[in-house]
């Protein structure tokens, strides 16, 4: 048992902004959707996500994306793969939960052969069938076995909106996870802006942000945030139930963006955007960089 604690991540005043991009035609080509809408962050599936089984990515694949990557400058950091929305590494029955862990070690295979030290996936679901704890344990050995399996990924567990028995909605949840997870280092979470307002954490104030931020750092801590989706919400606060929208445009509204955009505690980390116009990604990009300009530029003032 390594039980190291998480590494810390390296000082930055950067902020990384991109979108979850298609992977249409070959994983390869999904850095340069990212740059054509100003993005220095992305994320993406090395799968078709609705899929469980996969071809093996070839060895010309591999090479391709990397040099990409190199040569638009996305590093491994600040890029957040998504694996399928198939797997349930909480599956109360034994069959689906050797299915899914198998499915997420093949997952966390290919990025590893892609480089990439990110995995990003929602925990699992109980589907009332076994208790929360027992459900959230499964996860947590899910995530060990896994670690087993492969090096270097770290496993980026998304906060969800909770919708039917899907777990990850408190942060306790996650926070459960996290215990039971042998090396630290190699575990991390993505909040989700829209999963945690419909989840029942309110972020539409800066006041409200302050709340919400500091409750997370207390039960989970701040230090496992690896990444963010930036999605404001169709669905009402506290509604449970996972339905994304363009930033201000939902009912979680901009101030939270700016705040997020502007707080340093967000630096170094991909900020993802999942919002349902991929027309506007690039303004919603150029946006967010705005905030994050001028509140830096007040702190140089000040
Ligand atoms: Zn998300
Ligand atoms: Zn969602």
């Amino acid at each position: 048992m390594t039980n190291k604690i998480s590494s810390s991540k390296p000082e930055t005043n950067i902020k990384f902004i991109g979108a979850h991009v298609s992977a249409a035609g070959g994983v390869d080509q999904a850095p340069m959707r990212a740059r054509e809408i100003g993005a220095n962050a992305f994320a993406l599936f090395t799968k078709n996500q609705r899929q469980w089984a996969a071809k093996p990515l070839e060895a010309k694949t591999i090479s391709a994306f990397k040099a990409n990557c190199k040569m638009l400058g996305f590093a491994a950091e600040h890029i957040l793969p998504h694996d399928s929305y198939l797997i349930n590494l909480g599956a109360p029955e034994e069959e689906k939960l050797e299915k899914s862990r198998a499915a997420f070690i093949d997952e966390m295979e290919r990025c590893n052969q892609l480089g990439l030290t990110l995995l990003n996936f929602h925990p699992g679901s109980h589907l009332k069938k076994i208790s929360e704890s027992e459900c959230l344990a499964k996860i947590a050995e899910s995530i060990n076995l896994a670690h087993q399996a492969v090096p270097d990924v770290i496993a980026v567990i998304e906060n969800t909106s909770g919708q039917g028995s899907n777990l990850g909605w408190k942060f306790e949840h996650l926070a459960e996870i996290i215990d039971q997870v042998e090396d630290k280092s190699r575990v991390g979470v993505c909040l989700d802006t829209c999963h945690t307002f419909t989840a029942g954490y309110d972020l539409r104030t800066k006041a409200a942000c302050d709340h919400t931020f500091t409750e997370f750092d207390r039960i989970v801590g701040m230090h496992y945030l690896r990444a963010m989706h930036i999605n404001d919400s169709k669905a009402e606060f506290a509604s449970r139930v996972d339905r994304h929208h363009s930033l201000g445009k939902g009912k979680i509204g901009w101030d939270c963006f700016e705040y997020i955009a502007s707080d340093s505690r967000f630096n170094g980390i991909p900020l993802i955007l999942e919002t349902i116009d991929s027309t506007i990604w690039k303004e919603e990009i150029q946006q967010l960089r705005m905030f994050h300009r001028s509140a830096t530029l007040a702190i140089e003032e000040a």
